[in-house]
């Protein structure tokens, strides 16, 4: 039996179960997270958030890509989210390696140069890259202002939340 297999079997169990068919479609706590996909890293007992609450936007790196905007931009005027909150975590896999070194390695693997994915966007410092992340989102057009933005590192092996200071206060701090 594929893991596949053993995942989906437990699917009639669930769906026997099942209470939560009659949520709403807009998030019940109008909250967004952008996370990496890290399996130690389960957001929603993370944050206490229910099925319903929240969208929570996964990928490699919890990177702001065009797509994680795109779904941003959709939950925030489409679904009438307000808050958004990014997390990166520590002993990330983005921090292993270097886009550069990967891609190549690829190409001599496969002898295939395709043109997506671009970039993997690997990265070395975390709290930058969740300033970063942060930052892309602040400053889309198609964003407004006065929706609070807040980056964190989730820590694996304390389970605890860490907040990352934005740049300029940091700088007026230090
Ligand atoms: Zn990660």
């Amino acid at each position: 039996m594929s893991v596949t297999d053993e995942v989906i079997a437990t699917n009639q169990p669930y769906a026997q179960n099942f209470t939560l068919g009659n949520l709403a479609l807009p998030p019940a706590r109008k909250l967004a997270v952008v996370a990496c996909m890290d399996a130690r890293l389960t957001v929603e007992p993370v944050l206490g958030l229910k099925t319903g609450d929240a969208h929570i936007i996964r990928n490699a790196g919890g990177i702001v890509t065009d797509d994680v905007l795109r779904s941003l931009i959709l939950s925030h005027h489409l679904l009438g989210t307000q808050e958004f909150i990014v997390i990166n975590h520590t002993d990330c896999g983005m921090l292993t390696f270097r886009d550069e070194d990967l891609q190549a390695k690829l190409e001599t693997e496969t002898g295939a140069a395709p043109t997506v994915p671009s970039r993997f966007f690997a990265f070395s410092d975390l709290e930058k890259n969740v300033r970063q992340q942060v930052r892309r989102i602040q400053s889309h057009p198609w964003i407004p202002k006065k929706i609070p933005v807040r980056g964190f590192v989730y820590d694996v092996k304390t389970g605890r939340l860490q907040e990352v200071a934005a740049a300029q206060a940091r700088r007026k701090a230090g």
